[in-house]
């Protein structure tokens, strides 16, 4: 069977494919009903996934969209008020859940590369009044999507949430890429997320495996996510084929985000003398590289185009930004030819 030529995708992390191991894994996988709490492989994942980010207990998602959505319907009740960074992915890309299902209402604050401080969040809480909504839930995004995959340190992600705990608020970490964000900064995922009280990881990015996420914290915490999942129609029976890609992305696919993470570099810096185009480098500590199209050449949507055209798929961040995304199915020839591609088409 002739396969479609899938190397040069630099849209998202999200096309990566199982590994051989993973498909090896699900084909022998032990499997229950897991809504009968039956499925010794999703039990596993999820002891192994608490166990990695330091939580009492996990749960098995369907996808990071969804066990951000629990954290925040559990977290909260109808009416009260959410803070999170204003390109925040919850607000940003996830079809208004928190609103349409939850009943809260976004408030967002401006960051810097997707950074909170304290004094912005302490600004942003109000004193009790009556007109005001209850603030009951912070979201945090580390590695920050918008921003270009930017990372809070240990230490910005424990002072934000002592201002948050000290407001009686709870605090919520969108991890999609969190051990991107461990490893970059050379920190143990379990240390970066201490200082919350829930975490959502995706599985089913750079970590390579085809489904699912995890949401974690405390075992009340996940007892009452666990019913939440369930009213959202996400309690799975014999996903242990699924989860058993899980397991293995988690034993074997955290380590080599370095990689990603260097390739991710030497792109940026080699894009970043292309004419035409611009890189902030300060901010590419990950494996997401966000360009700035000058308009005085074309728009994001033009040299996505163009790149397409080349058999190179990109994906467009706002009207002038294009974001290429490094992940363990584009290797250092595909940086190559990207570089090339861009060079040749911005030399017109
Ligand atoms: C991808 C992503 C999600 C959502 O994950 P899905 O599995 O695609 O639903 C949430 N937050 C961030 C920061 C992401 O990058």
């Amino acid at each position: 069977m002739e396969l479609l030529n899938k190397s040069f995708d630099f849209r998202s992390d999200t096309v990566t494919v199982p590994t051989q191991e993973m498909r090896e894994a699900m084909y022998t996988a032990e499997v229950g009903d897991d809504v009968l709490g039956e499925d010794p492989t999703i039990q596993r994942l999820e002891r192994l996934a608490a166990e990695k980010v330091g939580k009492e207990a996990a749960l098995f998602v369907t996808s990071g969209t969804q066990g951000n959505l629990i954290a925040v319907l559990t977290h909260t009740k109808r009416g009260d008020e959410v803070l999170m960074e204003s390109e925040a992915h919850i607000y940003y890309y996830e079809v208004g859940g928190m609103a349409a299902l939850g009943g809260v209402i976004p408030r967002l604050i401006p960051g810097s590369a997707g950074i909170i401080t304290p004094d912005a969040l302490r600004k942003a809480l109000r004193v009790e009044n009556i007109h005001y909504p209850t603030p009951s839930l912070l979201c945090i995004e580390n590695t920050h999507n918008r921003a270009g995959g930017t990372i809070w340190s240990p230490e910005q992600v424990k002072a934000v949430a002592e201002v948050a705990h000290e407001r009686g608020l709870m605090v919520h970490m969108d991890g999609a890429r969190v051990f991107n964000a461990a490893i970059a900064q050379n920190c143990d995922v379990s240390e970066l997320v201490a200082p919350v009280d829930s975490v959502m990881f995706c599985l089913s990015k750079g970590l390579g495996a085809p489904v699912g996420s995890i949401l974690a914290g405390s075992k009340e915490f996940i007892r009452q996510a666990r019913k939440c999942r369930k009213m959202l129609g996400g309690g799975m029976r014999q996903a242990g084929v699924i989860a058993a890609a899980g397991v293995v992305a988690l034993e074997r696919m955290t380590e080599r985000l370095v990689d990603d993470h260097a390739l991710a570099w030497k792109i940026g810096q080699a894009i970043s003398v292309i004419p035409h185009l611009k890189v902030d480098l300060e901010r590419l500590k990950t494996n997401i590289v966000l360009v700035e199209v000058d308009s005085a050449w074309g728009t994001a949507d033009k040299l996505v185009e163009a790149l397409q055209m080349a058999e190179v798929l990109a994906a467009g961040s706002g009207p002038q930004t294009v974001r290429f995304v490094t992940h363990k199915d584009v290797g250092e020839l595909d940086g190559l030819k990207l570089v090339e591609t861009l060079t040749r088409i911005m030399r017109g």
